[in-house]
């Protein structure tokens, strides 16, 4: 993922933070002087907040500017065409630029951000177009569970596992790609693959995310609930951290460099790793968060496993529990196509949300 090292980026850029503020303090004005950049209409930032009585914040730094009134907040970015309205995050025509030393957004930030949310009738956050995952997340891994002669998990009524979590893995595939995220999924049929070669298949496609697919069983037939596992680690990780925030720029794909000792490759391994751990545990609440909020079923939450598939994997990864299909309801609402349709678009939500998060922590960093 080309923001694997944002988290370092962002501890360095804490460090040597210049910031000006401003506040409105000055009368309204009618109207504003436009620029002519590159072809496009360009009005001074700095005047427009100022007319209606929006606080910013400019980093100097990150070329940051953070706009904020009522519960409404903006960030954008001096050289970026990206900008995050609240939650959600649009593209504008024209980047933000800096012209005569006072930062300029083109004409469609004005009419579509300042003019639209800063005023009296203010619009949802909503109502603007759902975050694209593909901005960030470019593949993903999906990994349907068990297959072949490994049926999984058997309900009651004879409902197998490996059924169930295929059925839902193509379905979240073709979410995903009716987005253009592209898919690689380590069976798209009733087949038995080992679990070393779903990893193998997860680390050789230089995918963004891993996803596994499962439902659980209990000899508690009353268990039920949705779980989302990401993977555990039993070494110190805050020393890990603390070393890879120290040695930001070494280029982990650079084969001769690392091939110079054993234990420098381990060392840079796990510095990856703990980094796609973080990932992964944001992934997994992301995933829990949406669930939540979507389907009605009991979140029992995002744990840490050692689950083979999640432990070798090479990117932020995890493994997510559709319901137990030892108890009773659970089995009949997986029985459901529709029901698994729901699922499938809940963990689509809780990667968009990932993905925004994430988007939005690249803003910060720059
Ligand atoms: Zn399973």
């Amino acid at each position: 993922m080309k923001i694997k090292n944002q988290l370092v980026l962002i501890l360095a850029s804490f460090a040597i933070i210049l910031s000006l503020n401003g506040c409105a303090t000055v009368p309204p004005k009618e109207t504003f002087p436009t620029y002519n950049l590159n072809g496009a209409t360009y009005y001074p930032l700095i005047a427009l907040c100022e007319a209606k009585g929006i606080s910013w914040q400019y980093d100097t730094f990150t070329r940051v500017v953070i706009l904020e009134k009522d519960a409404y907040k903006v960030s954008l970015k001096a050289g970026d065409n990206l900008v995050l309205v609240g939650q959600r995050a649009m593209l504008l025509n024209y980047p933000v630029d800096i012209y005569a030393g006072t930062i300029v957004v083109p004409d469609k930030f004005k009419t579509q951000v300042i003019d639209v949310l800063f005023k009296e009738v203010s619009v949802p956050a909503q109502r603007l177009a759902a975050f694209p995952v593909s901005t960030v997340i470019q593949k993903v891994v999906i990994d349907a569970g068990h297959g072949g002669n490994d049926p999984g998990a058997i309900g009651r009524t004879g409902l197998k596992e490996k059924d169930v979590n295929l059925d839902i893995a193509r379905r979240l595939a073709l979410l995903l790609r009716s987005e253009g995220v592209e898919v690689v999924m380590t069976r798209s049929n009733d087949r038995f693959i080992p679990l070393n070669t779903r990893v193998k298949i997860s680390n050789h496609s230089r995918s963004d995310i891993f996803v596994s697919i499962h439902s659980n069983a209990n000899r508690v037939r009353s268990l039920n609930g949705f779980e989302v596992y990401y993977v555990a680690i039993s070494r110190n990780d805050a020393r890990r951290a603390l070393f890879a925030s120290r040695n930001a720029n070494l280029n982990l794909d650079n084969a001769s460099f690392a091939g110079n000792s054993l234990e420098l490759r381990a060392i840079l391994w796990d510095m990856l790793y703990a980094y796609d751990r973080a990932e992964s545990i944001q992934l997994a609440r992301s995933i829990c968060r949406s669930v939540d909020s979507n389907l009605d079923v009991r979140v029992i939450g995002a744990k840490d496993a050692r689950y083979e598939v999640l432990r070798e994997a090479r990117i932020p990864a995890v493994l997510v529990e559709t319901g137990f299909l030892s108890n009773y309801n659970e089995e009949r609402m997986l029985k459901n196509s529709a029901y698994r349709q729901k699922v499938a678009e809940s963990i689509m939500e809780g990667i968009r949300d990932y993905a925004q998060a994430l988007a939005s922590t690249e803003v910060a960093k720059q």
